[in-house]
């Protein structure tokens, strides 16, 4: 749990959509894209969001902004549910949550000047026009290493990098409380991914405000984060402090997702794969333990019985038969 004041309490978070077909569109399945998730978030913290493509990380992204209506669950920011707002009453709390996407050229429109793009946030909540609207953009380009003469470039006339900065000042132009950064670096060079990694982390240090990162790669999410959550067909399987989850994985799936980390020697040997085969359908997810399929470890009680999250430490909770006193996998 975190230890700070909580800004963001995530509970029983569902997502559920529906699978239409035939000629009637009538309902036929449906996909599980997020089922059950919890986590607190708190102030001037950074959690991590990890898993495999199509876990439902980028549905709780969405679900947490209300870009995507929750099925089921409460959303607290700063104490207040945000699931039963009205638009009216959720345009206030939308200046204090921002998102920052993967694809930074699909989220600028190409007509537009990096610099109108930066102050449309003030111009829409009316808080600032003329000349003291293009010195805060100016101040906002300053603050993500942008110059302020490039104000007046086109997104095509940037760099991907440059152009993940432009996207990071729009969301800075409100003054959130929390940003979400939706798999942020994963569309940019990874020379470039540590530099927009590294100023996230200052203008945290500057600015004191939260971050939901997401991304399917531990090792971007180990340099950033304070706490981890992996999660697992729509599910949170595992979540702790960083350095105890890396130190001490608990769940045969964040081992695996550890293994699968590549190590920058050429001498050493490529680690053996531990989870095989590809993630099940979220429209018939597995009974039991999700992870069940896949587990190396799979017992008959997995099969049958879904594991709750449990205390597996200080700051540490998994969701797994293993963690029931009979000891980690080895
Ligand atoms: P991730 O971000 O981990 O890749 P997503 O949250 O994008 O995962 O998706 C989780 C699951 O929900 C996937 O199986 C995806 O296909 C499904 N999904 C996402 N959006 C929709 C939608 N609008 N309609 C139907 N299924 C969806």
């Amino acid at each position: 749990m975190s230890e700070t004041r909580p800004l963001l309490e995530v509970k029983d978070l569902v997502k559920h959509y529906a699978v239409r077909g035939g000629v009637l569109r009538r309902q036929v399945g449906t996909v599980h894209a997020v089922d059950g998730v919890s986590f607190s978030l708190g102030v001037g913290e950074t959690l991590g969001l990890v898993g495999e493509s199509g876990c439902g990380k980028s549905t709780v992204a969405r679900a947490v902004l209300r870009l995507v209506e929750p099925t089921s669950g409460s959303i607290k920011l700063d104490g207040t549910d945000i699931v039963p707002l009205s638009k009216s009453d959720l345009r206030p709390v939308r200046r204090s949550m921002q998102i920052v996407f993967q694809d930074p050229f699909a989220s600028l429109n190409p007509r537009m000047t990096a610099g109108d793009i930066v102050g449309e946030p003030l111009t829409v909540h009316g808080l600032a026009s003329g000349e003291e609207k293009q010195a805060r953009v100016a101040e906002l380009f300053h603050q993500v290493g942008l110059r302020p003469d490039q104000m007046k470039n086109y997104p095509h006339q940037f760099s991907g990098g440059q152009r993940q900065r432009i996207c990071i000042a729009r969301a800075l132009a409100l003054g959130p409380s929390l940003i979400v950064c939706d798999e942020p670096v994963s569309a940019l060079d990874v020379s470039i991914q540590a530099q927009v990694i590294n100023l996230l982390i200052d203008l945290q240090r500057d600015h004191g405000f939260s971050y939901l990162f997401i991304a399917h790669d531990l090792a971007v999410v180990a340099h950033i984060s304070h706490r981890v959550a992996v999660m697992y067909l729509g599910r949170i399987v595992e979540i702790a402090d960083k350095a105890e989850l890396f130190a001490n994985p608990r769940h045969p799936y964040t081992q695996a997702l550890l293994a699968s980390v590549p190590v920058a020697d050429p001498k050493m040997k490529k680690l053996k794969p531990m989870v095989d085969g590809d993630v099940p359908s979220p429209i018939n997810p597995p009974s039991g333990c999700a992870f069940h399929t896949r587990c190396r470890y799979v017992i008959d009680r997995c099969r049958l019985e879904r594991p709750a999250l449990a205390e597996a430490g200080t700051s540490h909770q998994v969701a797994c038969w293993l963690n029931d006193g009979t000891g980690r996998p080895e």
